[in-house]
């Protein structure tokens, strides 16, 4: 189901691509030119535009309905199944060396990381429960414990869904459970940050330096988000307000790749 829906995704983003070459083969083909007969029947070409703007747009749109009512589906399922399970059963234990990949964000006035679920950690920490402060995470029945993606193209495709966040690269350590696509673990190692090529801000030119600024949040939810930026983009910016990468690294205390 996930793999079908990373691939309904891309297939989403190609069609901007394949609806400006459709009307461009239409445009050549005389589709719009009312002087001269156009090379095919008028009406095969007005029936892909309106294929293209009708039709392609309501399945897409179905799509992501069915889609949703699945994902809400089998997360239910996979409720039950966890409520109705012993306790040491909903994931195998990993007896495996466990390392990973996850997306996160690089915020606070020193830099720390900050997890997709707003959780704080450093290079080297123990995860703690949210719900509950007598849990040692992992526990079997809740959430807590540090996540990781086995497969680096799974958090590459989270990546693209959240722009602004990072790429790390983990160890996980202590009790863990494995299941089919990633570890949910007791403690966690960053080894290295993973910085996209391209700056952030104009998304043009190289990446070079990192840039805090200030975001507004809910409520008292006001914080520092760490990007990077090219040359240009980081111009402006105050000289206490940047890292370079080697200074990043150094406060991070992990290798910036
Ligand atoms: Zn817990
Ligand atoms: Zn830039």
């Amino acid at each position: 189901m996930r793999h079908f829906k990373q691939s309904f995704i891309k297939c989403i983003r190609l069609y901007p691509v394949l609806a400006l070459s459709l009307l461009a083969i239409i445009y050549l083909l005389g589709g719009f030119n009312t002087e001269r007969a156009p090379v095919l029947p008028r009406f095969l070409l007005t029936g892909t535009l309106y294929l293209l703007v009708g039709v392609v747009p309501v399945v897409a749109i179905a799509g992501f309905i069915t889609l949703s009512i699945t994902e809400d589906r089998s997360r239910a399922r996979g409720q039950r199944q966890l409520e109705n399970l012993p306790q040491e059963d909903p994931f195998e234990l990993a007896y495996e060396k466990m390392c990973g990949f996850k997306v996160v964000a690089i915020t606070g006035e020193s830099p720390i990381f900050t997890g997709i679920t707003g959780d704080n950690y450093s290079s080297d920490d123990s995860a703690k429960c949210q719900q509950s402060p007598d849990h040692v995470p992992p526990v079997s029945n809740c959430e807590c414990g540090f996540y990781a993606y086995k497969s680096r193209s799974d958090a590459e495709f989270e990546l693209t869904m959240h722009p602004g966040l990072f790429l790390i690269n983990v160890d996980l350590f202590g009790l863990g459970f494995a299941h089919k696509y990633g570890y949910r673990a007791e403690s966690q190692r960053v080894n290295s940050v993973t910085i996209p090529r391209r700056c952030m801000r104009c998304k043009t030119l190289p990446a070079k330096i990192f840039v805090k600024s200030y975001k507004l949040g809910y409520g008292d939810g006001t914080w520092w988000q760490w990007s990077i930026r090219c040359l240009l983009c980081s111009k402006k910016v105050k000289a206490e307000n940047t890292l370079t990468m080697s200074q990043m690294g150094q406060s991070l205390q992990v290798s910036i790749e």
